[in-house]
This record gives C-alpha cells, sequence and structure tokens, in this order.
C-alpha cells in the first residue's frame, strides 16, 4: 500500500449578497462567500488536497467556473464526483483535516453537522474528516471579513498496482 499527501488552499471574497455556505452547511449569517458555485471554501479546498494526493489534476481543470452547469451548485457535488474519480483510479481516503480561517460567526457549533455532510458526500466515515477554525485577530483581509479561507490535508492511500 502506497501513501500519499495533498494540500488544498481556497479563499473566496464575502459580500452581503451571497449565503455563507461551509461544508455544504448553510450557516446564518450577514455575509456569504461569493463564486461561481456556492462559494464553499472547505469544499473546494478539499477537492484540491484530494486531486494533489492523488496527482489527478487540480479543482480549475476538473470544474471549470466557467462551466455554467456548476452554477449556484452545491460545492459537495464537486467532493463525491473528486472522490469518484480518485476510486476509479484505485485511491481510497485515510484521513482529511481542515482550517477554516473565518473572523465570524464561530463555527464550531456547525461542525458535527459539516463533518456529517462531508462524509456522506465522500463516503468515509466522520471520524476520519476534522474541521479546525481560526480567527485572523482583526488582521488583513480575513480578519476585516473581506473573505474567509480554508487550508486542507488529505491523505489517501493506493493499492501499488505491481
Ligand atoms: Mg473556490
Amino acid at each position: 500500500m502506497r501513501l500519499r499527501v495533498g494540500l488544498g488552499f481556497d479563499l473566496h471574497r464575502l459580500g452581503p449578497e451571497a449565503r455563507l455556505v461551509l461544508g455544504g452547511v448553510e450557516i446564518p449569517h450577514d455575509l456569504g462567500l461569493l463564486g461561481h458555485s456556492d462559494g464553499d471554501v472547505l469544499c473546494h479546498a478539499i477537492v484540491d488536497a484530494l486531486l494533489g494526493a492523488s496527482g489527478l489534476g487540480n479543482i480549475g481543470l476538473l470544474f471549470p467556473d466557467t462551466e455554467p452547469r456548476y452554477k449556484g451548485m452545491s460545492s459537495l457535488r464537486f467532493v463525491t464526483e473528486t472522490v469518484n474519480l480518485l476510486w476509479q483510479n484505485g485511491f481510497q481516503i485515510e484521513n482529511i483535516d481542515s482550517n477554516i480561517l473565518a473572523e465570524r460567526p464561530k463555527l464550531s457549533p456547525y461542525f458535527p453537522a459539516m463533518r456529517e455532510k462531508l462524509a456522506e458526500a465522500s463516503g468515509i466515515p466522520m471520524d476520519r474528516i476534522f474541521i479546525k477554525a481560526k480567527t485572523m485577530e482583526g488582521v488583513g483581509e480575513i480578519g476585516e471579513q473581506r473573505a474567509m479561507a480554508a487550508q486542507v490535508i488529505a491523505l489517501v492511500s493506493q493499492v501499488a498496482a505491481e
């Protein structure tokens, strides 16, 4: 069995006209994430971490934001499609760990719901998906609530072909 690690990062701007969706869960807030899909930075960073670990591409390549059918779509779909692609190529997900970088609102009450949605979308148990949140102490574009970001690391395994 071969183990491979992948790193994902994403950042989206915040605006009053958008909904806040993180890990597939809609969170009541006065600002939301702007984007072609639902702007879910956590899902997008998960997709890039999985694609990086497996060497199967990146989110911009697989799910281009010029594609009309992705407009307003739940980013959980990107996670499901990515996991299917990994499975087709003999990869299994060992675990996913993440940081959400957001000044407000307090996100920890939503972690269980996010982990449940992500487990459902990816077909791996909830105890292999971990989420943490950090504020930026008021500093920079995230601290000033103009953006949110997510960092993800994923470990995948592949049964050796030879
Ligand atoms: Mg994105």
